[in-house]
């Protein structure tokens, strides 16, 4: 059967710019979009690059030898990254994850994060500061990274069985050493629960149906009752390159299923509003859920559309804004900061603390994203747009 495209936009990767609004829109702490959506969530990508090759993110076909990566002078500094920060935090953000690419890739990253930490919230409160990382890297950085005031950590985890993990990461990289990560991560500090919530401490895994969906149940035995919340989430249609198939998506409520069919699961209220994991708790000797057992999460990104509230922006690599996970262009706010020409040729001086504010701003209040709900909305056969979606690598997860 031949796929049809639903044309909802006709342009390629562009580049927006950031305009200075007509009417400035001053930070008051609270940002809604076109569809009511408060901004709270801010992503950073600190780089492109990255030293796995998983294959439904960097495929090795696509970014090998000859990739063009960002030049370092196209890069965002630390002090670039925190002046749109503490907009983004004027403007109402609580919480803010640093991602790439592999983050900890990103030479003296704890200078960023001591940075980053010593932002505080409208109402005087520190933010909530984590970062998502292969773990690769985590037994060497973990104490930089927690003396910096990094709160909480997300390790991507696909698997136990090392075969399997090996080909999932496709550079032969050995599970044992990203567990002698998660390790460290524990042993200085940054598995402690955060604001007597959960464990600081999470695991990403990926699930592609026929690849790793063997490892559910392994991966639940072994973190069931260990301080760690395993998230699975659903192998997503995110950028253009890894060959994306609707069949080799799990779906969550089966995640669940075949999980509770061994460890008894109770559903749990969501932890806080736009919160993207569905949670459920391990049932101890009484019935109910059992703390000390802990809790695993679903992110449902394909078959439960939770665009509703999704209160997180993105801010790439190279300063780019984006809106969505699935966007296909992004408001260049590098231009604005550096006063160096946007993309459609203008020039005007660096902005001040009150334009970017009011740039960041208007276009949050311009927002009107909601891929996934369109995707559900649709036919499987028919895909949402005929942009070019930028890379996950590039815009973070
Ligand atoms: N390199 C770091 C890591 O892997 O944790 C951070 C960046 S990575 C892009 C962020 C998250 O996106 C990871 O948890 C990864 O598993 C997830 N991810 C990447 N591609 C995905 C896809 N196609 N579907 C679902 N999740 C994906
Ligand atoms: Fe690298 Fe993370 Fe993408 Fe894997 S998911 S290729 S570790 S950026
Ligand atoms: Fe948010 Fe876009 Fe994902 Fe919807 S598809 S939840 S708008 S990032």
């Amino acid at each position: 059967m031949s796929e049809r495209v639903i044309p909802l936009v006709d342009h390629r990767m562009r580049t927006l710019t950031a305009p200075l609004p007509a009417q400035a829109v001053p930070a008051t702490g609270w940002l809604s979009d076109g569809l009511g959506r408060p901004l709270r969530d801010l992503r950073i990508s600190v780089t492109d690059r990255c030293n796995f090759r998983c294959s439904y993110c960097m495929p090795k076909s696509v970014f090998d030898n000859d990739y063009a990566y960002l030049p370092h002078s196209a890069l965002l500094s630390f002090e670039e990254i925190t002046r749109v920060a503490r907009s983004f935090v004027a403007h109402g953000v609580q919480k803010i994850r640093l991602t790439g690419g592999e983050p900890l890739l990103r030479k003296h990253i704890e200078v960023l994060i001591a940075q980053l930490a010593a932002l505080r919230t409208p109402e005087g409160r520190p933010l909530d500061l984590t970062l998502t990382t292969n773990g690769s890297l985590l037994r060497k950085k973990a104490k930089a990274l927690k003396d910096a005031g990094l709160h909480r950590v997300t390790v991507s985890l696909d698997g136990l069985d090392d075969a399997t993990f090996r080909a999932m990461n496709d550079v032969d990289f050995p599970v044992a050493d990203v567990l002698d990560g998660l390790e460290a991560a524990r042993e200085v500090g940054l598995g402690a629960p955060v604001n007597g919530g959960p464990s600081g401490l999470k695991i990403n895994m990926v699930v592609k149906r026929g690849t790793n969906d063997d490892q559910i149940l392994p991966m639940a035995r072994h973190f069931r009752g260990s301080g760690t919340v395993l998230r699975f989430i659903e192998y997503m249609d995110v950028g253009a390159t890894n060959g994306w198939r609707m069949d080799e998506v799990l779906p969550s409520a089966e995640v669940v299923q075949r999980i509770h069919a061994e460890l008894p699961l109770v559903q749990l209220d969501p932890s806080a509003p736009g919160e993207t994991a569905e949670r459920w708790g391990y049932v101890g000797a009484n019935g109910q859920h059992d703390p000390a057992l802990g809790e695993i999460g679903v992110i449902s990104s394909v078959t439960q559309a939770f665009c509703g509230d999704c209160n997180r922006a993105r801010l790439s690599t190279e300063g780019k804004l984006y809106l969505c996970l699935f966007a296909t262009e992004g408001h260049d706010l590098r231009s604005l900061i550096r006063g160096t020409p946007a993309p459609d040729g203008s020039l005007h001086a660096p902005a001040s603390e009150a334009e970017l504010a009011s740039a960041i701003g208007a276009i949050w209040q311009g927002r009107t994203d909601r891929y996934s709900q369109l995707r559900a909305s649709l036919p499987p056969d028919v895909s949402v747009g005929t942009g070019k979606r930028v890379e996950m690598s590039y815009i973070g997860g």
